[in-house]
């Protein structure tokens, strides 16, 4: 029986996940993964911030300073300059010198690698006790970098997720990384096409304004579409195209 508009959050939930992993491409173990270091740091750089311009935020960066020993000591006023492609170069940059001084205050030298054994939850506070390092930058890295099972949640996968009734209509992005992850296997491969693939529908579909819900695989359930244009006629769903089309253009990263 095909999933309602009236059914419960985590039957939605399995249901997008079971239909985005069809129309998205999958994302494999050998997925490309960025070094832990550099995950963490370039998150902190993505805040507000398109990808080109935290990637050239990025580079300017280690080009000025060489590596991060020549970040932490560079002077914050030079290091924000250097990163002035991001949306608050003046927070980010002694932000960065922090987060930097702790890893190497704490493990003596920069390097990430230990939290591949850390249980996941000693992990997870570790991060998020680092300055401006919130939920979702934590569990980017661990699940990103170390395939931790764990569920990052952005603002582009948080609103598809209160629009189609996965969580409810008043949950913070906080919120939903728990609500979410309890409704799904604990699988981290599982979780990274879940994540990626509803930040792509947020990002190519589901626009904060003007969704394109005609291109949806997801309107037979969305509270969304149902409170706009009704249930989805026979038709409506028939014209859904099964997967992404690559003349739509390019995924985002
Ligand atoms: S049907 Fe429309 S509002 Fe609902 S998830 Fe799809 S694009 Fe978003």
């Amino acid at each position: 029986m095909p999933t309602t508009y009236t059914a419960p959050a985590a039957e939605k939930t399995t249901e997008n996940q079971r239909i985005l992993q069809e129309f998205y491409p999958p994302l494999t173990q050998e997925t490309t993964r960025r070094s832990p270091m550099r995950e963490l740091i370039s998150t902190v750089l993505s805040h507000r911030t398109t990808h080109a311009d935290e990637e050239l935020a990025y580079d300017r960066m280690l080009e000025a300073f060489g590596d991060w020993e020549g970040v932490v000591n560079a002077p914050t006023q030079e290091l924000a300059h250097a990163i002035r492609t991001t949306r608050w170069p003046d927070t980010q940059a002694p932000r960065i010198q922090e987060i930097l001084r702790r890893i190497k205050a704490e493990r003596g030298e920069y390097n990430l690698d230990f939290l591949e054994e850390w249980p996941t939850e000693k992990g997870m506070q570790w991060l998020n006790d680092m300055p401006g390092i919130g939920l979702k930058t934590a569990s980017l890295v661990l699940l990103f970098n170390f395939r931790k099972p764990v569920l990052p949640v952005d603002t582009h996968v948080h609103r598809v997720a209160q629009r189609v009734g996965m969580i409810g209509p008043k949950a913070s992005v906080e919120k939903a990384h728990q609500v979410l992850l309890d409704q799904l296997p604990k699988d981290s491969l599982l979780l990274l096409n879940f994540h990626k693939h509803n930040y792509w529908h947020g990002q190519k579909i589901c626009f904060f304004t003007k969704p394109n819900c005609a291109r949806c695989p997801l309107k037979g359930f969305c509270n969304y579409y149902l409170e706009h244009y009704g249930p989805a006629t026979p038709e409506a769903l028939a014209a859904t195209p099964a997967c992404w089309d690559t003349a739509w253009g390019a995924l985002p990263h």
